[in-house]
């Protein structure tokens, strides 16, 4: 049976994950989602081989560092692993502002200390102190914006948003990880139709797709549905009609859940409103992001509708659940 080797100590791993094995026994390791989306639990090979399922969705310069996702790797020979956070990249940043989108929802700029290669719709880490910190996905485009922007809702209670919303000011110093995540635009299929459904603050890396494929000469069909339970929730309606009225290909549609239609809003959630619109999404590539109970709906039922698995990207706003780790842990 395949051993894991972590911190000196070795564990039979009896068909778990490394991640279930070692936290079973005790051990800390960051972790969140468990499905292989979040990027918490990156863990780096020290010595052994690492399935190729377990680096899925990794960057190239990932993959060549040993890092894997804890979560999802089940090896069949003896692995020996380390914690990610000598080898994940930290980066100074500087806010340069704090906008208000809406009520519950704040745009934070920041410009990194040094070059920060990214893609629109990648999410980065932000630290609130060494041992706290946050996933939030970039609306920011690299050819388009000098910043990068991260679009924050304030949870009730949340540890890091709150710091956001009450502490974090233009001016003051942070620390982010390098750009995570696979939920970016590919520009290889430029007739590719694109779908793009979100909720709440899950429109930060859906609009950053956005601009990034429009600004690349897209010439399939995007359509960007955004959902909130009403009218307060919604944002940046102005800027996307305005990117609707230039760009032909591009359709938006702000929806509402707990009102009827009107001639500004559509009645229904981003995913009912969109399959209403465009039943086969055969060939169709699909974003979604945002609310984990919308994003795994909307998974099952646009794959149902044609899209193709390899097609659809997903990143749930999943709660950290290792607020607490210590010093040395990345969330
Ligand atoms: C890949 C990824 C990308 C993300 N991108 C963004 C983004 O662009 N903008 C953004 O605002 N957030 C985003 N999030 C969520 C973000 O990482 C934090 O979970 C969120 O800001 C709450 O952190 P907190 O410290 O304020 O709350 P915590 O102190 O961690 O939690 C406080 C309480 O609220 C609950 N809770 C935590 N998060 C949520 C939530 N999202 N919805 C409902 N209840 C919650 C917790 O279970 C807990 O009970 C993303 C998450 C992931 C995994």
């Amino acid at each position: 049976m395949p051993r894991v080797t972590f911190k000196g100590a070795s564990y039979a791993l009896g068909g778990q994950s490394v991640l279930d094995c070692l936290t079973a026994r005790g051990l800390t390791v960051p972790n969140s989602c468990r499905v292989g989306v979040c990027q918490s639990c990156l863990m780096r090979a020290v010595r052994g081989t690492v399935p190729d399922k377990a680096q899925a969705g990794l960057t190239r310069s990932m993959t060549a560092r040993n890092l894997f996702l804890a979560c999802q790797c089940f090896p069949t020979q003896d692995l020996e692993v380390a914690l990610a956070d000598d080898v994940i990249v930290h980066i100074e940043a500087r806010v340069t502002a704090i906008e208000r989108l809406n009520d519950e929802i704040r745009a934070v700029r920041l410009q990194p200390s040094r070059p920060f290669e990214y893609r629109a719709g990648q999410f980065v880490r932000l630290f609130m102190d060494p041992r706290t910190s946050r996933n939030y996905s970039l609306a920011s485009v690299p050819s388009l914006d000098n910043d990068l922007m991260l679009h924050v809702r304030r949870v009730p209670g949340g540890l890091v948003s709150g710091w956001i919303f009450e502490h974090l000011e233009a001016g003051n110093v942070v620390t982010i990880s390098e750009a995570l995540g696979d939920c970016f635009y590919v520009p290889d299929k430029p007739d590719q139709d694109i779908l793009l459904l979100g909720t709440g603050c899950g429109l930060a890396p859906l609009y950053g797709i956005a601009r990034d494929a429009l600004s690349s000469g897209h010439r399939g069909r995007i359509h960007l549905y955004h959902g909130s339970r009403d009218a307060c929730g919604l944002y940046l309606l102005e800027e996307l009609r305005r990117f609707a009225a230039k760009y032909p290909n591009f359709r938006y549609r702000p929806c509402i859940s707990e009102a009827a239609s009107s001639d500004e809003y559509w009645s229904g959630t981003p995913l009912d409103v969109a399959l209403k619109e465009t039943p086969d999404l055969t060939g169709w590539r699909v974003y979604l992001c945002g609310n984990p109970q919308m994003v795994n709906a909307a998974r099952l039922e646009t794959f149902l509708a044609g899209a193709g698995s390899s097609e659809i990207f997903a990143d749930p706003f999943l709660p950290t659940t290792t607020s607490s780790a210590p010093a040395s842990n990345l969330q």
